[in-house]
């Protein structure tokens, strides 16, 4: 039997065609991943049971442009298949696997020796939002880090990026890329040389597999499909590679840049992430306008960072008195600004713009931001664009709630 043959109509019936015989079958959606999941992905199917039981591994279905996408969504990592991990019933089924996490290295010098061999691959790691996109029988679908279709990515992709050769030829990759710019509705910052919206690769992966190409391999892809791809400032040997990181990352940060990934060439060990002092605070400057949302996940990290990174670039009195003041601003003013705000207007909110055609685009975006979790509203829709408010449910009452005198 073929799974790759599978069809599903409904999350009770997928239709599968014997590779053998050409007969179809009907099968359940408990029946596949009892018994077809386990095959394709290699695993137990005990564990696969265990995780739909615990909603861990879930029925996904989105309507996108009079389209029904049926999937399997890992919502949790389960051992090598990372979390966002797609299973994607079209006329083939489609797995993309979740982009793996990246670790962080808080003293360059130590870290780098340790974890990679001979050289690194040294790339610019930008600020926005992780997506892969993919080709599902000729449809070109984007998913958020979590595993969502996004309509918005969806749509915006291929109006940036000219797909269509690049999967024509090969159906069977992902492209892993940041959404960048102030007009992406998730992670808004600014980048000279993209403006409003833009997009850069940083990783091409096979499907199931998750197996990376090659840094050369894949900017070699680059260029012949004339894609954009994110900075790759040098390959250096280990030895010389945290001296040079360590100024890359200061004149990075001056610029207000977050940082680098350092890559191993042949992407055979996991790369690592290191970020400017100015990227820790913007976070903050962010986690702070949203003390109760966001405060505490964020705060002990940056600061951690902050501290082993002051350390390693050996800084003078006056550069240390220097960080300690920005750090102590970013954490303050934001949350005295927002403080201000919810006194006089009664709730703290961030405004986000996003590009599109008409408003029912906007509409379909907040419910998408729903189904994460996130409470926004379409505020105005003018001129092809739509401005949508995301509130911050706790920062709103708990502010409003000491401000009218309670107690903490
Ligand atoms: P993670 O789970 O990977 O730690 P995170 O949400 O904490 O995710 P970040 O701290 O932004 O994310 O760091 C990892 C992310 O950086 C990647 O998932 C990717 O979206 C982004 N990124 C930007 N530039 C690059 C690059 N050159 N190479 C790899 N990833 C990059
Ligand atoms: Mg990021």
């Amino acid at each position: 039997m073929d799974v790759n043959r599978g069809k599903i109509n409904s999350p009770e019936n997928f239709f599968f065609k014997c590779s053998s015989c050409g007969d179809s079958y009907k099968i359940s959606l408990k029946d596949f991943i009892l018994k077809e999941l386990p095959k394709l992905l290699q695993t137990d199917s005990d564990k696969l049971k265990e995780f739909y039981k615990k909603g861990n591994l879930k029925f996904y279905q989105k309507h996108y442009q009079k389209q029904v996408i049926n999937a399997l969504q890992f919502r949790k990592a389960m051992g090598k298949i990372e979390s966002g991990t797609m299973i994607c019933f079209r006329e083939n089924i489609h797995v993309i696997m979740g982009f793996p996490k990246i670790r962080r290295t808080l003293v360059l010098s130590e870290a780098i020796e340790k974890h990679f061999k001979d050289e690194i691959a040294v790339e610019e790691k930008m600020n926005g939002y992780n997506v892969r996109i993919a080709s599902l029988d000729g449809e070109i679908i984007a998913f958020t880090r979590g595993g969502y279709v996004c309509p918005f990515t969806t749509r915006k992709a291929p109006e940036i990026l000219d797909l269509d050769d690049f999967f024509g030829d090969n159906p069977d990759l992902v492209i892993c890329g940041e959404m960048l710019g102030t007009e992406n509705p998730y992670v808004s910052h600014y980048y000279p040389e993209i403006g409003k919206l833009g997009f850069r690769i940083f990783d091409i992966r096979e499907k199931l597999t998750n197996k990376p190409l090659t840094v050369e391999e894949r900017r070699y892809m680059m260029d012949k499909y004339d894609l954009p791809s994110v900075r790759l400032f040098g390959v250096y040997s280990v030895d010389e590679a945290p001296q040079k990181i360590l100024e890359l990352v200061r004149k990075l940060g001056k610029d207000g840049r977050e940082g680098v990934v350092m890559k191993d060439p042949k992407m055979q060990i996991p790369p690592l992430k290191y970020t400017s002092s100015q990227a820790h605070d913007d976070e903050l400057i962010y986690a702070f306008s949203f003390p109760f949302d966001l405060g505490k996940a964020f705060l002990f990290s940056r600061v951690i960072r902050e501290g082993f990174q002051a350390h390693e670039m050996g800084e003078s009195a006056e550069e240390i008195d220097e960080r300690a003041q920005r750090l102590g601003k970013s954490i303050l003013y934001p949350m005295l600004e927002t403080i201000k705000h919810v006194s006089e207007n009664g709730v703290a909110g961030e405004d986000l713009i996003m590009e599109v055609d008409d408003p029912e685009e906007a509409d379909e975006f907040v419910r998408h931001l729903r189904d994460l979790g996130v409470m926004a509203m379409v505020l105005k829709f003018e001129d092809g664009k739509a401005v949508i408010r995301r509130i911050h449910q706790s920062t709103t009452d708990k502010i409003s709630n000491y401000l009218q005198g309670g107690l903490y």
